[in-house]
């Protein structure tokens, strides 16, 4: 068995793409390239998953005044429809095997705070160790929040982690590039070109 591989949808929900409470310019557009890619390579990972940012009560996450760092608008909250997966991702989500929702009582970046959705309830870290995976491919939305947080984590656990980032979008350019550094210091491997609005 050679090294197996997942990838890792971070967050493709509706309030971080256009017309959500929290939007981020192209995320609508890294959706659809999201299934495109899982279309075309999918077949190449041994397991698809995805994140979800999932609020019930987050405490100071969520601000009437927020200064979007540590607090942030109402967004994502559990079974609304603004943390459903943007329509785009429908087509990948034929492949995903598992859901790792986070944050439902405190603010959660990274998709390893996350429990998968099915009778496991297992963390991310487990899910992927118990079926043999030691390399991950991150993508999704924000890269300079819970794209960043997630692919940190993942390379800190041990997988062998590369970003690709033709598939993420992210809020600002400064706190983009200020990730992509952070990333490569932890040894984070980067593919492609970030997608940035401004
Ligand atoms: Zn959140």
């Amino acid at each position: 068995m050679g090294r197996r591989s997942a990838l890792i949808i971070v967050d493709v929900q509706n309030d971080f793409c256009e017309g959500g409470s929290l939007a981020v310019a192209g995320g609508a557009a890294v959706a659809q390239a999201i299934s495109a890619h899982v279309d075309e390579h999918g077949g190449d990972y041994d397991a698809v998953v995805a994140t979800a940012d999932w609020h019930v009560d987050p405490g100071d996450h969520f601000s009437t005044a927020p200064d979007f760092v540590d607090t942030w608008p109402v967004h994502c909250v559990a079974e609304g429809g603004g943390a459903a997966f943007h329509p785009n991702l429908t087509p990948a989500l034929r492949a995903v095997q598992a859901v790792f929702r986070k944050g439902e009582h405190a603010a959660a970046y990274s998709g390893f705070e996350g429990r998968s959705d099915d009778a496991e309830q297992a963390s991310l870290a487990t899910w992927l160790t118990d079926r043999g995976i030691s390399r991950v491919d991150v993508v999704g939305i924000a890269t300079d929040h819970c794209v960043r947080a997630t692919a940190l984590d993942a390379q800190r656990e041990g997988f062998e982690t590369t970003v690709l980032l033709g598939l993420t979008a992210g809020v600002a350019r400064q706190t983009t590039e200020a990730a992509l550094t952070q990333l490569e210091q932890a040894g984070v491997r980067l593919s492609g070109q970030p997608v940035v609005a401004d």
